[in-house]
């Protein structure tokens, strides 16, 4: 069955054709782990596991790299920008090496409650120094780069197609909406390569290299990991719609520059989760939602994953509590449809076929997962198919789509003890009619990740 991607490159809807018959490369754009990873990030993420799955249900074999951004990155290429790793060292009182760690450590803990499968290579940046240092050096052997007070630069006015990708107007506006302002630049489209010098002299990550000791600029190092791991020629490159104008349209020119062909075949963007009114969640502001935060309110990751499964993800998708909760119930039905089609033996294939047939065409076609999810559901409801088929469509969604049914349904329930003596606690308010009481136990029983259903039989407490 065909595949259909929308490819940044040439902005239209593709059908794919992977460079090795059977095969896929696709490298996608890390987290920063200068701070926990927001639900936003954890949308591109989940967005490429949809699209490595959706993959693997078309029988391919599928080699897939995220990098992990470990070097502190200015938040512009001036020099006053600011360090993020060594910012949230100076924030938490420890080294920028701890912070990496910890932040990975969690971003890692987030991966497996989203059922993310883990990608092949998972390489650090800190650990791919050496292979920045040669590309920077093959381009400056080919005359692409300049060095302006000690600073190496891309020269971008090198590179003729540099605006091609984002569409960029090389023009006073958009070079006026560059963020940074430094005056070593021929261009404002120019970028460091590599840095060695910046404003703060006590920066804690710094390496040798043949322009002295400093370390690398902000987009190199996706160029060096990913073509380490899966060639100069790949297939598919993941990130969100924020880095086509700068990140990737950097990443494009130093690689292309540097190899002297062309690097990838496909670009994929997944547009913002947004708060509303098309507020930016940010992890620059200090309170962001992260994963943690949604489920110390009673939402799991996989309530998360079947909340983002709802949109497109090239389309804005507004967060919600109230979108939230719905999914968490959409998801708790379809457990227990599951449940109820515990019989494995035996299953039909033609109609198999059918079904599977119409979920992946939408998943093949653009990932369209608004669509999977309705076959999802219209074969939830259609009462002619058999146990055992649906069953076996139920499993085969789920491969796809990650939401983690068996398992839910496999679950067994352990409830901790301070959970059990909150819930007795309740009963026991609950017989005195202290609604307040067993309002406000509800919610601690909530907050440990436990939900609280009352029946007239009684309450049961299940893991969120
Ligand atoms: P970062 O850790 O900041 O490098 O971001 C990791 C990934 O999250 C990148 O691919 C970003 O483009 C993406 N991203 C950032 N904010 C959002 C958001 N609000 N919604 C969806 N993706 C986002
Ligand atoms: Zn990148």
């Amino acid at each position: 069955m065909d595949i259909f991607l929308t490819n940044t490159l040439g902005k239209t809807k593709q059908r794919f054709t992977p460079i090795t018959p059977g095969k896929v490369s696709i490298y996608t754009c890390g987290p920063t782990v200068y701070h926990y990873a927001h639900i936003g990030n954890l949308r591109s993420f989940v967005f490429a596991d949809l699209l490595k799955r959706m993959f693997i249900a078309n029988n391919y074999k599928v080699e897939h790299v995220m990098n992990i951004t470990d070097v502190g990155h200015l938040t512009s290429d001036a020099d006053d920008g600011e360090d993020k790793l060594e910012k949230g060292a100076r924030r938490e009182g420890k080294t920028v090496w701890e912070v990496a760690q910890y932040y990975t450590d969690h971003f890692m803990e987030d991966l497996s409650r989203l059922n993310i499968m883990l990608p092949d290579h998972m390489p650090k940046a800190t650990d791919h120094i050496a292979e920045m240092i040669s590309i920077i050096k093959n381009l400056e052997e080919k005359g692409y780069t300049y060095i302006a007070e000690g600073n190496v630069y891309f020269d971008t006015q090198k590179y003729a197609e540099y605006a091609d990708f984002a569409g960029l107007k090389l023009n006073e506006e958009d070079a006026r909406s560059r963020v940074d302002e430094d005056e070593h630049k021929k261009s404002p489209f120019d970028f460091v390569l590599w840095f060695t010098r910046y404003k703060y002299s006590s920066h804690e990550m710094e390496w040798d290299s043949p322009w002295g000791r400093g370390f690398p600029g902000w987009h190199i190092e996706c160029s060096a990991m990913s073509t380490k791991y899966l060639g100069d020629h790949f297939d598919i490159h993941t990130g969100g719609i924020d880095h086509i104008p700068v990140h990737h349209t950097n990443e494009i020119a130093q690689s292309t520059c540097a190899f002297g062909h062309k690097w990838v075949n496909y670009w994929m963007h997944n547009n913002f989760l947004v708060l509303g009114e098309d507020e930016k969640i940010s992890k620059s502001k200090d309170n962001f939602l992260r994963l943690q935060t949604l489920m110390d309110k009673g939402i799991s990751g996989l309530d998360y994953r079947y909340f983002l499964l709802g949109a497109h993800y090239r389309k804005p998708q507004t967060f919600s509590f109230e979108g939230l909760e719905a999914a968490k119930t959409s998801l708790r039905k379809l457990v227990q449809k599951y449940k109820d089609v515990s019989v494995r033996d035996g299953r039909n294939e033609d109609e198999f076929d059918i079904f599977y047939t119409k979920f992946l065409e939408a998943m093949n076609d653009d990932l369209n997962t608004p669509q999977a999810l309705a076959v999802f559901w219209e074969t939830v409801q259609d009462t002619n198919i058999d146990v055992g088929t649906k069953r076996s469509l139920f499993d085969a969604y789920d491969a796809v789509l990650g939401i983690g049914l068996k398992e839910q349904a496999e679950r067994k329930e352990e409830i901790p003890d301070d959970v059990l003596a909150l819930k007795s606690e309740r009963d026991k308010a609950r017989v005195l009619k202290n609604w307040a009481e067993s309002d406000r136990l509800r919610d601690e029983i909530v907050s440990k990740g436990f939900e609280v259903l009352d029946s007239k039989d009684g309450t049961e407490i299940r893991k969120a």
